[in-house]
Order: C-alpha cells, then structure tokens, then sequence
C-alpha cells in the first residue's frame, strides 16, 4: 500500500526537508522543523503523490487514503491532548496547501475546522472565551464558504461591515461575543440559502471536503496564471498539511505575525517582521488590519520576543538562507506555523549572499549560484518605484504594454523626434523618445532622452540594440501605441497623447503609464563590487563590451569588461560633422572623388580610435569594419521626401534647371542604392570588396591610431574584424587588403605594433567552412544577431509581427533573438568551433550579439569552449555572473557524473 500520509509532532516527524517533492515546501519544512525540536503544532502531510493519484482518478480519493487519514488523526490526537468533534475540547485544524515551489497565496487554506454548533460551545467553555469561540466559527464558516463551498468571501463580509458600523466600532476585536453569535447563525443562512444545503456539522466531512477542496485549487485561476508566468509543470500539484490550530485570537497575550530574518529590501541583518496582537494568521497576510511594528511584541512580550529572534536566526543557520517565517502566539505560547527562503529584491540577494559568506555560513561557490544573474543588471540602473507604478496602474493609467528590450525606469515629456529631444535636453527638460521605430539617425536624440519606446521592431530592433548600449529603458514593439508624427501626438489605450504630456515607461515589464511615477536610484554597494570580484575568481569565460565610443569603453572598463568585443565604426559616421562627408563619399562620381571623400574622414576616425584605444589600455579592441548597406547613410525619409517635393516643385514652375539637374542625380543615386531586402544586400564584406578604398581608410585609421598611442607608451591590442563572410574568397581577398595596409601604415610610422585580422562568424555558410576561413582569419567573433535572422529567416525588424503570437501558442520558446537558440544557431556554432579549431587549435573565438548578455546563452558559449562573450557595458555585470556559474555548474555536473571511488 502506497504511504500518502506523513505525521509530525510530539518532537519526531516522518518527514523532512529532502522529502520537498513529496510533502510540498510547507509539509516538509513544518516537519523538518519539528524534528530540529522547534515548536510546531502537531499533524499530518497529505503527498503530493495523493494529488497525483486523485487528479489521474477523476477526482476520487485514491484506496487507503482516508483510512491514513484516520490513523494520522488518532496520533494528531494524542499528540495534542484533544479529540476531532469533541463537544467539550474539540481539536481544530488547519487545512493548508503546499506545493513543491512556493506560490504565495495562490491556493486555499482553512482555518478552525471541526466547528459545528456544538464543538463552539464546548470551545467557549474549555476556553472561558465566548468571544474567542464564536470569532472561530464565523471566521471558520466564511473560510469554508469561499474554499470549499465557492460562495464569495464578500457574501459574508457585508454582514460583518454592516454589524460593525451599526455597533460604531471599527475594528473585529470590539464587536462583543453574543453579536458574533448572531452573526455566525447569518453566516449559517448565506450558506444554506447560497449552497442550497445546511452548513456541515458532521467535522469529518467538513475535512474531507476541505482536502479535496485544497486538491482542487492547484486548478484554480490564480494558480493557473501563476504556474504560467513562473514556468511550474502542472502536473507537479500539491500536498495538504492537515494541523492542530493554534489561536492567537485568545485575548491580549496572544498574536499572530511574519518575519523575515533580514530585511528583504536591503539584505540588511535585522529581524524584519510585522505583528497582531489579537488575531488569527489570515488577518495579517489578508492585510485586513495594518499590522504593529515587531517593537510591540518586544514591548509586550520580551521573553517571547527572544525566543522568536533565537529560532529565527537558528533557522537561519540551519538552512544556510534568509527565512521567512510565519508564527503564531497562543497565551504566551510561541509556535512556528512556517519557514521558507524569504523572497529579495536583487539589492538584499547580493548583500545576504555576501554577508552569509563574511559569517561563514556559505562558501563563495554557493553565493555565486543563489544570485539570479538578470537581478544584477537592476542594481545599476534606476527603477520605477513598484509601489508607485502599481497605485498608477489601478487608477487605469497604463496606456501600452510592449516588449521589455532594456531595463530601467524612465520619466520624461513625450517628444516624437530626435531633433526635439536634442534640443529640450539642452534646455535641461526630461524626454521621452516616442516612435514608429528608430534608425541609425535617431542616435543622437536616444542619447538626450531618459528613454525610448517604439511602436515596431524586435528584441534586436535598432532602438533594442543601441537602448541597451547607452544603458537607457527601452521598450519596442509597443504594438497598441499608433504614432502620429505630423501631428506629434500617439494615440494608446483609447486615449491622445500629445507632445510635451508626461509619461512613464518600465524597461523591465514593457509598460508605458501616463504621467509621472516615482523611481528609486542605482546603488552600487560595496558587497556587490565583492560578489563580482568571486565571479571573476570562479570564471574562466572572458567578458568583453561592445563600445563605440571612448565613453562607452571607459565605462566598459569600470563594469569590469576585459577587452571590447565590437566597436560598430558606422556609428561615428553619424554625427552631424561627418554625415555630409559620407554622402559625399557615396554620391561620388568616379573613385578619384570617392577616395578624397574618403581621405577626408580618416582624421575623424583616427581620432576616434585614439580615443578607444588610450580607454582600453593593455586591452585587445576588436574593430568591425563598415557593415551596413550605404543606403542607410543617404537620406532619411524626410529627407527624401523633401527632395521629391522641391523636384516636383521646381518642375511645375519650369525654374532653376541647375538645381533640378543636381536633385535628378540625387534621387537617381538614391534610388538605385535603394535594396529590397537591405539585411542580406549590399553590406559588410561585399562594401568592402566593391568600394576597397572605405575600408583601406578604416584600416589605415585604426593602425595611424594604434601606432600613435603605443608610441605613447600605452599598450594597444587591435583586432580588425571583417563582417559578414560567407566564401573563403570573400575571406582571402579583405584580409589580403587589410594586411597590405596595415603592413605599410606600420613602415611609415616605424612603429612596432601588433595587431591580429579576424572575422565575424554571422553568415550560416562561414560556419560551415569555418576550417577554411580559419586559414586566414586569426579570431572569430559570432555576430548571433544576424546569425539568427538568417537561420530562422526571420527579418530582425519586422520579427514583432508574429512573434508575440508565436510565443503566446508556444511555437517558439523564447525570442530568439534575446534567448540564444541553442538548438539551431548553436549547432552552427558549435560546428564553427570545433572546425575553425580544427584549422588553428587554440583559435580565439567570442560571440558578439546581444546573447552575449544573456544568461542562458553566456553559459551555452562556456560550454562550447568560446574564449569571451562580448555585450552592451550595462549587462557586463550579468555576463560576468553567469559565466562564473555555468563553470560551477558545470564543475557540479562532472563531479556528480564521475564514477565513484
Ligand atoms: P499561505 O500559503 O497562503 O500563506 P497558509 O497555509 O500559510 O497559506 O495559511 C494562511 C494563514 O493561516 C497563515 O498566516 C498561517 O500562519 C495561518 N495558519 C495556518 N495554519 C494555522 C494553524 N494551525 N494555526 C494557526 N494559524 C494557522
Ligand atoms: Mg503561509
Ligand atoms: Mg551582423
């Protein structure tokens, strides 16, 4: 016969803390703390394994289960000194459900059970408490009604409201013993008339109602959403803890609190808690009545206070983890009702972390692994004030809700183009970005905004990418937000939202909330600095930025990046003193106009250079040479549209014929470099092989900026890397060019300088030749961004259309353009790998898309033997954190798949 019951009690249970599966979190730790010798009423655990059975059973208890009942309550019984049904001192129970991962207040409880008509009076007289007893019932009717028998809690509630305002008082304590009777026998009639059945009497009916009642609330709504948003299995159910009620609604002495045994804000080491004096448990996690400070049962009751504190902090070292505890206090009589690792913000996650190790509880290696990586990037951010974005939200102030693409909290006046952000930023005002989506012109207004929401786009967006780099809230595919631009309004959630109105965006969850919202400040702490130094001791994956700016890198650098990854040079072609040389460069006639174009943006490049260079001393920079389709360069489509306006015009008037020549040559440039399908166009290396002359300049900056700060003194590291190879001709040809200017550059300027020409591994084919790319390339970088666009072939800007929905049926399991496919793309890099390796044993590989930031994904590039991951300066910390876990992992896996000695 199978065993579904499990008794603790009288200092011995059958159970324990291993046993979490079976008995649920509740179940196992309420029976591990009985065997600690810990004050824990007596009972029984119902397993999961029963739940199992009954759900597989069309919810019919399984054979034996009810007769373990029977047996488990003959000991609860005995154990606690009192009988189930008794009319004189009747047992009452808790029936609580519990399941393997706690899922706070997701599922049902019942208190007092095996109240009937006569037990309360039996209760009333053991206790001389009349008060007391009929408090009991009529919460114990009310707890039953809306659990097991499904009428709504306010059906009993309004009478309660209406006695208390017709008595004048204001709290449940002052109303007096024979109204509460009277109230019970109108609770008594909501059930009947309700359920169209009397109130059971019978105390071992009511129980096993309850249980299955407990059962069936793993298939409740709240617990569904819950199980969904958190990833639990629905098949892992719940167990039910059946145990002796303890009251801490028996008059003055007695109380009912929570604690944490530190503060889970700030991980600070103080008992935390907050107290009732007079209640049962329901009442504070209800939050019916605003709980005391703890002060007041150290007030009230001293030696209770530190019997409390001594079994906090011994329950503390015993598992090694912040708790958090629920307890009850029965005249004067202190018992624990429940124990679990205490929820944190990822601030209290760190320091407890920390401080466990400082008090020698933990060793490094378990705090490395009990920080969720993803928490650390809020350390260095602001945030939305929760509190504050949750008042916004019930008072219907959401407008959107959009893709999370960079965490964060930003308030500001909505502004709708990059020009206006510009310009109100100087004035000091606070901005937000608003658009259809961003392009590489909106850089410099990204840059003045507080933050950015687009309508469209992906994870991998323009705004996604460059938002996360600049370490600004983002927030993309906002699919409810129809922007008007002309008329610099956006309309969302049936309402008009204009220039200059304020609004609130939460890169983290995607909303966008009208007006403003409070928001809490980034706080780098000392015990954060030093938890991030233990990842660096553990790791052995590089972790590198990608930068583009000497400002990004000297930021790189303080977030402990080792090196840059990515420097993108298109994005200093941008600016407003370089972008009238770069069409020049484009719209040139022949190569002579075209190389003295060129030759006139090598400075503005050097400089750049010199600037990443001297920020990154002593380490390597991998420079990508030009990769976009020129296209993107030209016009933007105000511009353009401009251009076709003033054509037209000059046309109808038949004036100026000069101008219209010159406009006619623009916009036939324009239009032939326009592409169909831009990503897989005109770009990267192919640029590079057709105008040789843009890429002869870049190199030529990058070696002049080298030799330049290392005849400095200071030690530069370039890597020149070439994007988007896909033949072994594409690879022979640029690095052939490349190495011939670099070679000279390093003649002319005498300078002994060492520099290394790789490429980016992106292009499904380069991977799968990567043995013979690898005979010219000295490193490869993974450009996961493109590489997942052309290995799904999905178009990274328009993926927001279907995404969603995919996600939603469950087609895709993630975006993969923020959670690295390892199944797909990292099979094209798992083969890129080990051939490139095959070619050049000891190749230096790293991967440089926006995965290189990602949990899930750093630990997959450790596993397959990369050298570093590359990502944006804000995600440094993340990165450095999941690289020293997944070696821990992994170091775990093999010792546990070792054989024995
Ligand atoms: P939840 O998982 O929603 O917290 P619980 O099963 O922990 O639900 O119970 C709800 C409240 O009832 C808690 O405050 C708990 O301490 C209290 N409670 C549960 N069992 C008992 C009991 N046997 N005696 C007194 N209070 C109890
Ligand atoms: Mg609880
Ligand atoms: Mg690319």
């Amino acid at each position: 016969m199978t065993k579904y019951v499990y008794s603790f009690g009288g200092g011995k249970a059958e159970g324990s803390s291993v046993m979490r599966n079976l008995l649920g979190g509740k179940g196992c730790e309420l029976a591990e703390m009985t065997n600690l010798g810990i004050p824990v009423p007596p009972g029984f655990t119902i397993t999961t394994q029963a739940w199992a059975a009954f759900n597989r059973n069309d919810r019919a208890f399984p054979d034996g289960l009810l007769d373990q009942v029977t047996s488990a309550l003959e000991k609860l019984e005995h154990d606690a000194g009192l009988v189930f049904g008794d009319p004189k001192r009747p047992l009452l129970v808790s029936v609580r459900s519990g399941a393997r991962v706690s899922m706070p207040g997701m599922m049902e409880t019942v208190l007092n059970l095996g109240l009937n008509d006569a037990t309360v009076e039996g209760l009333a007289a053991w206790t001389r408490n009349e008060r007391f007893a009929w408090d009991c019932y009529r919460r114990f009717i009310t707890m039953f009604g809306d659990v097991v028998l499904g009428l709504r809690r306010e059906a009993f509630d309004e009478h309660l409201t209406a006695l208390k305002s017709r008595l004048g008082v204001k709290s449940d304590p002052e109303v007096p013993a024979a109204e509460l009777r009277k109230l019970t026998q109108t609770y008594k009639d909501v059930v009947a008339s309700r359920s169209s059945k009397p109130f059971p009497q019978d105390p071992r009916q009511q129980l096993e109602l309850a249980i299955r009642a407990v059962f069936d609330s793993w298939f409740g709504k709240k617990a569904i959403e819950y199980r969904r948003i958190n990833n639990i299995p629905p098949d892992w159910g719940t167990a039910v803890t059946v145990m002796s009620m303890v009251f801490g609604n028996l008059g003055e002495t007695s109380g009912t609190g929570v604690g944490f045994t530190r503060d889970p804000r700030t991980g600070e080491r103080r008992f935390y808690a907050e107290f009732l004096a007079n209640a049962q448990g329901e009442d504070v996690v209800a939050g019916i009545r605003t709980p005391e400070h703890i002060d007041d049962l150290a007030r009230r009751m001293p030696e209770i206070y530190d019997e409390l504190l001594a079994i906090a902090g011994r329950l503390e070292r015993h598992y090694k983890d912040m708790q958090d505890i629920e307890f009850t206090i029965q005249e004067s009589k202190l018992y624990l009702l429940q124990t679990r690792a205490g929820k944190r913000s990822a601030a209290a996650a760190v320091k407890v972390a920390v401080d466990l190790v400082h008090e020698a509880v933990i060793d490094q290696h378990t705090a490395l692994l009990r920080v969720n990586p993803r928490d650390l990037a809020r350390l260095f951010v602001p945030l939305l004030d929760p509190r504050d974005k949750q008042a916004a939200i019930s008072a219907g102030r959401l407008l959107a809700r959009g893709l999370a693409a960079a965490p964060g909290g930003a308030v500001g006046q909505v502004v709708f183009d990059a020009d206006r952000a510009v310009e109100l930023a100087k004035d000091g005002q606070r901005v937000i970005l608003v658009r259809p989506e961003t392009s590489p012109e909106d850089v410099a207004g990204m840059y003045a905004s507080e933050g950015i929401v687009t309508a469209r786009g992906g994870r991998t967006s323009h705004a996604a990418v460059v938002a996360v780099g600049m370490g600004k809230p983002c927030i993309v595919g906002a699919s409810d937000i129809v922007v008007h631009e002309e008329r610099r309004v956006f309309e969302a959630g049936g309402r008009l939202v204009r220039e200059g109105e304020v609004i609130a965006i939460d890169g983290e969850t995607g909303e966008v909330i009208l007006d403003a919202v409070g928001r809490t400040e980034p706080q780098v702490s000392g015990a954060t600095q030093e938890f991030l130094a233990w990842a660096d001791r553990y790791r052995t994956l590089g972790v590198r930025a990608n930068a583009d700016t000497p400002e990004d890198a000297a930021r790189a650098r303080e977030f402990g990046a080792e090196g840059i990854g990515l420097v993108r040079t298109e994005h200093m072609f941008f600016a407003s003193d370089r972008i009238p040389i770069v069409r020049e460069m484009i719209m040139a006639p022949d190569t002579v106009s075209r190389r003295a174009a060129v030759q006139k943006l090598l400075p503005f490049q050097r400089d750049d250079f010199i600037g990443i260079f001297r920020a990154m001393d002593g380490l390597p920079v991998t420079i990508r040479l030009l990769d976009p389709p020129l296209h993107e360069f030209l016009a933007n489509p105000k511009e353009y549209r401009e251009m076709i306006e003033e054509r037209a015009r000059l046309e109808a008037l038949n004036i100026n014929p000069a101008r219209k020549a010159a406009l006619d040559e623009k916009l036939a440039k324009i239009d032939a470099l326009r592409e169909a399908n831009p990503m897989l166009g005109h770009r990267g290396c192919r640029l590079g092989i057709t105008s040789p002359e843009i890429y002869a300049m870049q190199v030529r900056a990058i070696m002049e900026a080298a030799c330049t700060v290392a005849e400095q003194g200071l030690k530069v590291e370039p890597e020149i890397m070439i994007p988007l190879t896909g033949t072994v001709g594409e690879m022979k040809l640029t690095y052939d060019n490349t190495r011939k200017v670099a070679e000279a550059v390093l003649v002319e300027m005498g300078g002994p300088c060492t520099y290394t020409i790789g490429t980016m591994i992106e292009v499904p084919r380069a991977a799968l030749i990567a043995d013979k790319i690898a005979q010219d390339a000295e490193f490869f970088s993974f450009g996961t961004n493109d590489m997942t666009q052309m290995t799904f072939g999905y178009s990274r800007d328009d993926v927001a259309k279907f995404l969603p929905e995919y996600l939603q049926k469950g087609l895709l399991p993630h975006d993969p353009f923020s959670v690295l496919d390892q199944e797909g793309v990292g099979e094209l890099i798992r083969i890129g790998i080990e051939r490139g390796r095959r070619t050049r044993p000891g190749l230096k590989i790293g991967i440089c898309g926006e995965h290189g930031g990602e949990p899930s994904s750093v630990e997959f590039c450790h596993k397959v033997g990369m050298t570093y991951v590359s990502c944006s300066p804000f995600m440094i910390p993340i990165a450095r954190l999941s690289a020293a876990q997944a070696r821990l992992r992994a170091r775990e896996a093999s010792a546990e798949g070792a054989p024995s000695a």
